[in-house]
């Protein structure tokens, strides 16, 4: 650490801060969940399954990601890049785990549970501009530390919580997440037993050898040991069965009581992850560190009757996904774990199929979506592959298949139905072009004026009412629901009667602004599209209702091709 920044004013930092600052008395206890030797560990999973185990023993549970990234949120990657975006409620562009901790626990997040580097950074900036500094050098500790460390206590002073779970994105190692570690190391040390450090590492398996390895493990707790920070609880991810003798050597080695040595098998899906941490323990471990005994078991009845139709579904329902980023499949994570949901509570298999929208013409929708039971339209911005998506959709609309649009998919419903139905073959968004005669999609007034990224999207939840009579409505089961969104461009409501004449009805809008949200055929078996994002909120135990409804219409389109 002292190789990376000047000895003597840290020293001076460090001293000045402890004068000054009284340790609070704090009741929350923070968990703070760390990752060595590779990314993609599935460090995320491991929070949202101990979160949910947690939550299952009736404790008031969050979770909230430090990414050391410098873009002030994720919303300007590429999801090339980073995964999906995932929106929470208030509107915030966050990381694709935050997505992972919704759908394993009843907790919804916020702006606060994901930070990155870029705002901390931002945020001490804009102070040292203000002369909130008073002059001094503004330096990484303790200013940036300082802050990280508000930051990671924001949600815990709300006293909402009994325990914060704080995942810190990247791997120990990496320059940009020293300010975080050196946080967390500060932390633990104010907080005392309030505090439990989970370190995820990786034992890899060595065909060649045919051993598992755990100088990997050995050497990245080293690391982290080195910046002061003591795992209190070690996760080996690994593809096969790390022994006992093994896990007991890791933890004399590594200084951690021995049934604190847990290992995370490949599971058949994520969501068996917080059983098979049960079953060692974790939840029990945790709380036995953070001074709390353990009564009886957590209540799991429904995540086990969820896993029990998840595995027990043998009848197959094909689902498409026509985008244009499925070389990356988390670009879509959270409408494919919807449609798991779905497929579940339909006591269905999900065959899910990746159509590349840039390879779909007329000449192969046929050939590409006969197949199918039913098909996504995916989310999206620009003009890339968007030809795909209308020639998907003609095929699709004339040969009645299940078909949910979803933001960019339901405006390309609209473009479609407005070319072949309408007669208006120029029909467009101007935001693939911006002199269409026929802007059926268009930007709102209001966005029009603002040039900061971010600034000009309709974000986070709104309200939406339905037509009793619709579909979405009885899909819902209400007429009143509220959804999140990520998008710039609208149904342009010049063109609503016209559209509604000939068959394709607005059947939802927001109730302030009289912005369309949801339109569909009523004459077609399922044909529905929603300017929001359902799949943002479907968890597994409150799976999205319009999701089971697409899901259900899929599998009984596909059971009446069998009966005929
Ligand atoms: N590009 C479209 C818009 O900005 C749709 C965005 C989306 O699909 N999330 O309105």
């Amino acid at each position: 650490m002292t190789i990376f920044f000047c000895r003597c004013n840290r020293k001076i930092s460090i001293f000045a801060s402890l004068k000054f600052q009284q340790l609070p008395k704090v009741e929350t206890k923070y968990i703070f969940v760390t990752g060595g030797v590779v990314s993609s560990l599935g460090k995320g999973i491991v929070a949202a399954s101990l979160a949910c185990l947690l939550e299952a023993r009736g404790y008031r549970v969050t979770i909230q990601k430090f990414d050391p990234y410098y873009n002030v949120d994720p919303g300007t990657l590429n999801p090339y890049e980073h995964g999906e975006c995932y929106v929470t409620e208030d509107g915030q562009e966050t990381d694709l785990d935050l997505g992972h901790y919704e759908r394993f626990t009843n907790m919804r997040t916020s702006r606060a549970n994901n930070v990155t580097s870029g705002r901390i950074f931002q945020s001490v900036i804009d102070k040292e501009r203000r002369g909130d500094y008073l002059g001094k050098t503004v330096q990484i500790i303790p200013h940036i530390t300082d802050e990280i460390k508000r930051d990671i206590r924001l949600l815990g002073e709300t006293g909402r919580y009994d325990y914060v779970i704080t995942e810190i994105g990247g791997t120990v190692g990496d320059i940009e997440s020293l300010p975080f570690l050196e946080s967390v190391r500060q932390l633990r040390w104010e907080l005392g037993r309030d505090s439990v450090t989970v370190h995820l590492t990786y034992v890899p398996y060595l065909h060649a050898a045919k051993e598992l390895k755990t100088k990997p493990t050995q050497h990245s707790v080293k690391q982290l040991q080195q910046l002061g920070i003591q795992p209190d609880i070690l996760v080996l991810r690994t593809e096969k069965d790390v022994p006992a003798p093994m896990r007991l050597k890791i933890a004399q080695f590594c200084n951690v009581a021995p049934d604190a040595v847990i290992q995370s098998m490949d599971c058949p899906s994520i969501y068996d992850v917080p059983l098979m941490l049960h079953s060692q323990h974790l939840d029990e471990i945790v709380m036995r560190l953070t001074g709390l005994t353990s009564q009886g078991e957590p209540d799991l009845t429904r995540w086990r009757s969820f896993l029990d139709r998840l595995h027990g579904a043998t009848r197959e329902v094909n689902i498409g996904l026509v985008g244009k980023y499925v070389e990356l499949q988390d670009a879509y994570k959270s409408i494919s774990e919807a449609l798991v949901h779905a497929a579940t509570y339909n006591d269905l298999k999900l065959k899910l199929t990746y159509i590349h929208s840039e390879r779909l013409d007329d000449n192969n929708a046929e050939e590409l979506l006969s197949g199918m039971d039913g098909v996504i339209i995916a989310p999206g911005f620009g003009q890339r592959g968007i030809e795909g998506k209308f020639a998907a959709l003609k095929w699709l609309r004339e040969h009645d298949v299940p078909t949910f649009g979803i933001c960019l998919g339901m405006q390309c419903m609209v473009i479609e139905f407005a070319r072949n139905v309408l007669g208006l073959p120029q029909a467009n968004s101007t935001e693939m072009n911006p002199d269409t005669p026929h802007n059926v999609i268009d930007i709102m007034e209001e966005q029009k004026h603002i040039s900061n990224m971010g600034g000009t999207m309709r974000l986070g939840a709104y309200d939406c009412r339905l037509k009793p009579e619709s579909r979405a409505a009885k899909a819902y089961g209400a007429t009143d629901v509220r959804e999140r969104h990520r998008h710039r461009y609208e149904f342009n409501s010049a063109y609503r009667t016209r559209f509604e004449q000939a068959g394709l009805a607005c059947v939802g809008e927001n109730p302030a602004s009289g912005l369309v949200e949801v339109v569909e055929i009523p004459s077609l078996r399922w044909f529905v599209g929603t300017q929001y994002h359902p799949e943002y909120s479907s968890t597994v135990l409150n799976p999205s209702l319009l999701f089971v409804d697409f899901v259900k219409a899929a599998a009984d389109k596909a059971q009446s091709n069998t009966d005929q």
